[in-house]
């Protein structure tokens, strides 16, 4: 049974259909909302659908709750999923599941689903997120539901009892929590060495020879920024091992915690490498669209015309040309290596490599 007419009902409802359950609509206006389903789901009233149906996905909001009051007794002895989210992180004092429990005492109340959007649902479990998380404090009831997920072709996984209901709630809500630290680090990171190359190659020649040179902040500024975060950020990824390694010498045990600075520093390791490589992976890219500039093509002819008026034949330098030559091919050498740590270092990739492997390539 579902409860609602929606966009999630809805597309759990076709969902359903298409794994092989019976389905049947429960909405306060099933006249209207039937075109909406496909044709193998009964769609009725709130009431009807609740006493022929023993489980129950309740596709409502939180605030719309209460309006199912009446529906108790039709409601008794079943298993009733909620599939709800917030709008804000902790939202409630209450879970939205545990809420649901206590207006509906008689029934045994599942968190589920909540984290599969109604275009997973729609789409099927091969093109979306897998994992449907469930909790529950009756352990028959969560195996049922955890066994129609599977039917469904989604991963049930079991988060423990009501409790867990709130940490299910929020996770659609989360904002990349492990990046933050990272993404402030690597910006600071950047504005300190921009302002750096900004005095260098702008101000500083202004002051000193009142050369404009205003056109090399898009383009040549950030270019030779990028490449300094990019080394900052590496030396970052493995100096918390150093340091770890350093103070279980010192302390002569590795049973002792390292303090949380060090621990915070050490988890962040990931996503500071993988900035690490999207800085180095930018410089490249900018790199390349250095000779695309009007300003570079103006400085080539210019050079060139200087050429001819003091008639030189030829400004070929060796040790310069051997210079670049080396200095790109190392470059573009350090570049695969990074994207080698960066590839190895993404979960799927990660986990089909032993310990050692892992190691032997960090
Ligand atoms: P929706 O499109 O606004 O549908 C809500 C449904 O609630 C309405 O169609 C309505 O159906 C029913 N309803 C019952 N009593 C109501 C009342 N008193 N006032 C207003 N509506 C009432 O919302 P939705 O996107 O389907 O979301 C439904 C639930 O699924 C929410 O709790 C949401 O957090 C959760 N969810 C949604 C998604 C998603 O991708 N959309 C993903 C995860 C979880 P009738 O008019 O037929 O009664």
């Amino acid at each position: 049974g579902v409860l609602g007419s929606g966009d999630f009902a809805r597309s759990l409802a076709v969902r359903l259909v298409r794994s092989g359950f019976r389905v049947v609509v429960g909405s306060r206006n099933p006249k209207r909302k039937a075109s909406l389903f496909p044709a193998a789901a009964e769609v009725t009233f709130q009431a009807e659908a609740a006493k022929k149906a023993d489980v129950i996905f309740v596709a409502v909001f939180r605030e719309h709750y209460s309006t199912l009051c009446d529906l108790a007794d039709v409601l008794v002895g079943k298993i009733l999923v909620d599939v709800s989210n917030n709008t804000e992180i902790n939202h409630h004092k209450e879970s939205n599941a545990e809420y649901l429990a206590s207006l509906f005492p008689a029934c045994t109340v599942v968190k589920a689903f909540n984290v599969i959007s109604a275009w997973t649902l729609q789409s099927g479990a091969r093109d979306g997120n897998k994992q449907v998380l469930i909790c529950s404090n009756n352990q028959e009831a969560k195996r049922t539901i955890a066994e129609i997920a599977q039917v469904m072709g989604f991963i049930p996984v079991d988060m423990g009892c009501m409790s867990s209901a709130c940490e299910i709630e929020n996770i659609p809500l989360r904002l990349l929590p492990a990046w933050k630290i990272p993404i402030f680090l690597a910006l600071g990171l950047f504005l300190c060495f921009f302002t750096y190359n900004l005095i260098r190659q702008v101000i500083h020649p202004y002051i000193r020879e009142q050369k404009n040179k205003l056109y090399k902040i898009p383009i040549e500024v950030v270019n030779t920024t990028l490449p300094c975060v990019s080394y900052v950020m590496l030396s970052l990824v493995y100096l918390p091992g150093v340091l770890a390694a350093c103070s279980q010498l010192y302390y002569g045990t590795k049973y002792r915690r390292f303090p949380d600075w060090l621990d915070q520093w050490l988890q962040h390791r990931k996503q500071i490498g993988l900035l690490s490589f999207f800085c180095a992976a930018l410089h490249a890219v900018y790199s390349l669209c250095l000779p695309m500039r009007r300003s570079h093509r103006y400085l080539l002819i210019e050079t060139a015309v200087k050429q001819a008026m003091e008639k030189k034949m030829t400004i070929w330098v060796e040790e310069e040309v051997w210079r670049m030559e080396i200095y790109i091919s190392v470059g573009i050498i350090a570049l695969g290596l990074l994207s080698l740590l960066a590839i190895t270092s993404l979960p799927s990739i990660a986990n089909s490599l032993n310990w050692r492997e892992f190691s032997f390539i960090q």
